[in-house]
C-alpha cells in the first residue's frame, strides 16, 4: 500500500483547541498536508509511534517545516528510544531548531499545550513502539498503532473513540499487525462509540475498508468508520 501510494501515507493530523499535532508522518507527508492547506509551522509536535518507515519517512522534512527551516525554532518531536537508536531516524541537526525530544515510555504521560497524552502499553511489534490515548477537555480518544493482538490492548485503551490500525483481513500469525477478527475482539471489549479503521494492507483493501467497517458494525453494535485520504473527523461528534 505505502509503495503504491494507493492510500496515502501521511499520518493523522489533529487539531485539538488550536493546537496542531502530527502523528506516524509517513511518506509523502509533506505533500499531503501542504496539498490539504494544513501548515507543518503551526504544528506544536509530532509523535511518532515507532520507527518504522511507514511512520516515520517524513519526520525529517515535517520537522524541517514546523520549523521553517530552523528559523522559527519550537516544537517537539516524541518518540521511542530505539529510534534515536543507533540508526536515528531524526537528523541531528534538527535538534538545533525544536525545543526538544521527548522519549516515550511504557505507563508514561505527558502534556502538550493543555492536552495529556499517555502511551499506555507497549505493543508487540518488531521495533519499540506505543499507542496513544490523548485526553483533551472531557474528551477521550485513543489510537492504537501497529501490534500484534494482546488482551491488554482492552484494558489500556477504554475511551469513547479509538483509531486502530488493521492490515489484514485474516490473523497473519508470523506478522505483528491486526486482522479484521482482533479487531472485532477490542471494539466489544473496550465499546467505544465510534471506532475508525485505518493502516490498510493490500489484503484488506482488496477487501474493501469501508464494506470491513460495516459488517463490523453490524456484529459489534458500535458505530465503525473506515478512513479514507483527507478524511475529517470532529470530537465534538461524540456528543
Ligand atoms: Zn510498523
Amino acid at each position: 500500500m505505502v509503495a503504491n501510494q494507493i492510500q496515502a501515507s501521511g499520518g493523522m493530523w489533529l487539531n485539538l483547541n488550536g493546537t496542531e499535532i502530527l502523528i506516524d508522518p509517513g511518506p509523502g507527508s509533506i505533500v499531503q498536508s501542504t496539498k490539504r492547506n494544513l501548515q507543518a509551522d503551526k504544528l506544536t509536535a509530532i509523535i511518532l509511534s515507532h520507527r518504522h518507515l511507514d511512520h516515520s519517512g517524513d519526520v525529517n522534512i515535517m520537522a524541517e517545516a514546523m520549523t521553517q527551516g530552523g528559523f522559527k525554532p519550537h516544537g517537539r518531536i516524541f518518540l521511542p528510544a530505539d529510534a534515536l537508536g543507533p540508526e536515528p531516524v531524526v537528523f541531528s541537526y534538527l535538534k538545533e531548531y525544536i525545543d526538544g525530544i521527548e522519549v516515550l515510555q511504557e505507563g508514561k504521560s505527558y502534556q502538550i499545550n493543555h492536552i495529556s497524552f499517555t502511551t499506555p502499553v507497549r505493543h508487540v511489534h518488531t521495533v519499540e513502539t506505543y499507542g496513544l490515548k490523548f485526553r483533551v477537555g472531557s474528551y477521550e480518544f485513543s489510537y492504537i498503532a501497529d501490534t500484534r493482538y494482546f488482551d491488554k490492548l482492552i484494558e489500556n485503551y477504554r475511551s469513547e473513540l479509538i483509531i486502530i490500525n488493521v492490515v489484514f483481513v485474516e490473523n497473519h500469525f508470523k506478522v505483528d499487525h491486526l486482522a479484521v477478527g482482533d479487531v472485532e475482539k477490542i471494539i466489544s471489549g473496550i465499546k467505544p462509540k465510534v471506532a475508525i479503521l485505518t493502516h490498510y494492507g493490500m489484503q484488506l483493501w482488496k477487501a474493501h475498508p469501508w464494506e470491513v467497517a460495516e459488517q463490523l458494525t453490524q456484529k459489534t453494535g458500535i458505530q465503525v468508520v473506515a478512513a479514507r485520504d483527507g478524511m475529517q473527523y470532529d470530537l465534538g461528534d461524540l456528543g
